[in-house]
């Protein structure tokens, strides 16, 4: 279908035939959801047994009994597994409740209201607070900002990650940018990997930028491969002290989509400097997190090798999903300039661009035909994605005859959409 070269007459034709092929999904009485990146129920099981798994002992390897207060950064042996996700010294580590996204929010408002160096440092005190924003993005991170008041300044995703020559520049000119969102492996929705330039690039922002910079290093899906052989992450902590900015890097990660969404183990990475501060208001805010669920998973999980094994299930359930998307994709926009596409090695998402202008009328003509797609435009902060053009498809919690046909209606919304704007 090439749009560029048809006549009015061969764009009529092929409107009315997609406009019938459209018709018949409709009276399907289709319900499919490929909006939100959670778990299907068939992964969330494969962690089942963590009910019962301590089997009545609740003492932890040092004997603390698990059941009771304390313990506010979290049990020493899933320190060190957070530690060996995160590829960084036990003694950074804070383990948390079950999300990572409440750790990063607590994070911020230590900045914004507390300041990580006194109460001088706290971003409250120092006029407009700015922060850098890789697009397209996730729409939470956005929404922390935005509950803070904080101005989100967006910077292209390159094929590395961020597009550091503009970042740097943006951060040189303006010291009111305190910090900036990255999701450095399989990034949301994109999947881009961050190169180990990238990275160390990122590391050194701190020291371009002025005092109190911070960046929030979300390694969500440091974990989530879909192939065995993919490389590892350099970390940005070793390059943080090559560099005299250890300060400057929080990260985060947790176990919601290892084991269970709404019931894993979070991780906070940070300097001694940040977790003491960090701590000092968690530990008004807290007694101490949920131990009993972090010695759960520290007996499903005893070290890396349990958990990399465990992993490999996840993917084994999310390839072929993933592989029906991009071979859609494929079959459909392989041989034309209607949509670009990133094939995602992990994570759970693949993000893709239409034709500038049409996400809204796509996500609008899916939904029409009983496919729910996450908004057009939650990529992008305050929802406003400027070319109005790229669609998150988060294929992990349907079965996979149903996102095979969840995408035939997306290509259909797609190439109809596409058809219409070419006759407008
Ligand atoms: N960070 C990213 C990039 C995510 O995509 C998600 C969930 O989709 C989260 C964080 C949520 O993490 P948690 O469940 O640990 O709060």
């Amino acid at each position: 279908m090439d749009l560029n070269q048809a006549s009015q007459e061969q764009l009529q034709q092929w409107q009315a035939q997609l406009q019938q092929e459209f018709e018949n999904f409709k009276t399907q009485g289709l319900q499919l959801d490929i909006t939100r990146g959670k778990p299907s129920s068939s992964q969330l099981d494969l962690s089942n047994q963590l009910d019962g798994i301590l089997g009545g002992d609740y003492n932890s390897a040092n004997g603390t009994d698990v059941r009771n207060y304390g313990g506010l950064d979290g049990l020493p042996e899933m320190k060190q597994l957070g530690a060996e996700i995160l590829s960084v010294p036990q003694d950074m580590i804070l383990v948390g409740g079950n999300s990572s996204l409440t750790l990063m929010f607590q994070a911020m408002m230590q900045a914004y209201f507390f300041g990580y160096a006194g109460a001088e440092s706290a971003w409250q005190n120092q006029g407009t607070v700015k922060f850098l924003c890789p697009v397209p993005g996730y729409d939470r991170h956005f929404a922390i900002c935005e509950h803070f008041g904080i101005d989100m300044l967006t910077v292209p995703m390159n094929d590395d990650g961020p597009d550091m020559d503009q970042a740097e520049a943006m951060i040189k000119a303006d010291p009111s940018i305190k910090g900036m969102w990255c999701v450095p492996k399989y990034s949301n929705p994109t999947g881009t990997v961050y190169s180990a330039e990238t990275i160390e690039r990122i590391a050194k922002l701190g020291a371009i930028a002025g005092e109190g910079f911070r960046v929030f290093w979300d390694n969500a899906y440091v974990l989530h491969d879909l192939n065995t052989d993919a490389p590892a992450l350099p970390s940005i902590a070793d390059y943080c002290q090559r560099h005299g900015t250890e300060d400057s890097v929080l990260q985060f990660a947790s176990t919601s989509k290892v084991s269970f969404a709404g019931a894993g183990v979070a991780f906070m990475a940070a300097s001694p400097a940040n977790l003491a501060a960090f701590k000092k208001t968690l530990s008004i805010a807290s007694i101490g997190p949920d131990k009993v669920n972090q010695l759960r998973h520290t007996k499903l999980f005893p070290n890396m090798a349990s958990l990399k094994a465990h992993m490999a299930k996840h993917a084994e359930l999310l390839r072929p999903r993933f592989d029906v998307v991009l071979q859609q994709l494929q079959d459909a926009f392989g041989d034309n300039d209607l949509g670009q596409w990133q094939s995602a090695e992990g994570g759970y998402f693949v993000s893709f661009d239409t034709r500038p202008g049409l996400a809204k009328r796509v996500v609008e003509l899916a939904a029409e035909a009983g496919v729910k797609l996450t908004p057009a435009g939650a990529t992008y902060p305050y929802g406003n994605d400027p070319e109005n053009r790229n669609i998150r498809i988060a294929p992990s919690v349907p079965k996979v005859e149903e996102v095979d046909l969840a995408m035939q209606v997306f290509v259909c919304a797609v190439k109809l959409a596409s058809v219409e704007q070419a006759l407008a």
